[in-house]
């Protein structure tokens, strides 16, 4: 099986604007315009996107990676990457991405090797994937032809109406034995991938997820990987300081 893998790292992070001056060890590289793109950030000395490709590489399942950029970044991305494909089996790649996820997904997609069976996308901002459930989730796929990392949520879940932001009205609970928060990876057999993204840009559907391209197609029944709550995804200010504190408990473990 030729295992691929896509890591969507062409966000501005508009959600990471802290107020006031950015905290010393979450600068950003010297090449990129902020503080705010998270996957550049640096968690004790390198750039997320750093961890997170090298837990990729790590992984045996894994041939080929591919990266997806702002296309301003492509060059210096590269040269930054090139030194960690040591050890992987394939290529390392960096490609242009879009202006949404979606679209910088699908550009990675179009970028693969045609005789790819296997793609896994991940978010460029989850550093803190686990060997084990990359496994896992990849060999799930195999048999069933789509599966997606998943947890349990510990909140009770409300449906609303109105702002999300303040002054929403509750509608209604929802119980938290029928949800799963999706996390990644979220792997897909190849052709079921490109045939949701093609589907997807006919209809003008647009979705923050793989699987939720895939679920549109009804071809296959994506299964759910349980994962770990410590798979965040690095968006929030306060992320960082969880980011460090996980960094430095792997970094014993090693
Ligand atoms: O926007 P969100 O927080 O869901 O981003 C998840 C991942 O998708 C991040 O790694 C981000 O860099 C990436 N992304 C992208 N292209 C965009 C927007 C987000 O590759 N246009």
């Amino acid at each position: 099986m030729k295992v691929a893998v896509i890591l969507p790292a062409a966000g501005l992070g508009t959600r990471m604007h802290r107020a006031g001056s950015p905290s010393t060890s979450a600068v950003s590289l010297a090449e990129t315009s902020g503080t705010s793109r998270k996957q550049f950030m640096l968690l004790e000395g390198a750039p997320i996107l750093v961890h997170t490709v090298r837990k990729f590489v790590a992984s045996p399942l894994v041939q080929d990676i591919v990266v997806a950029v702002r296309e301003e970044d492509i060059e210096w991305v590269e040269s930054m990457l090139a030194k960690e494909s040591r050890g992987l089996m394939g290529t390392l790649r960096v490609v242009a991405g879009g202006d949404t996820r979606q679209e910088s997904v699908e550009n990675a997609v179009a970028a693969l090797d045609p005789n790819t069976d296997i793609v896994a996308v991940h978010d460029a901002v989850r550093p803190f994937v686990d060997l084990e459930t990359i496994r896992r989730v990849i060999e799930e796929a195999e048999i069933t032809g789509a599966a997606i990392v998943g947890i349990v949520p510990v909140d009770t879940v409300k449906q609303v109406s109105g702002a999300q932001a303040g002054g929403a009205r509750v509608r209604g609970t929802i119980s938290r034995e029928r949800l799963v928060l999706a996390q990644t990876p979220q792997v897909f057999r190849y052709d079921v991938l490109r045939r949701a993204h093609e589907a997807a840009r006919r209809d003008g559907f647009s979705g923050t997820d793989e699987s939720s391209l895939v679920e549109r197609l009804d071809q296959v029944e994506i299964t759910v990987v349980l994962g770990s709550e410590r798979n965040i995804k690095i968006t929030r200010p306060a992320d960082m300081d969880l980011a460090r504190l996980f960094f430095e408990q792997e970094a014993a473990r090693r």
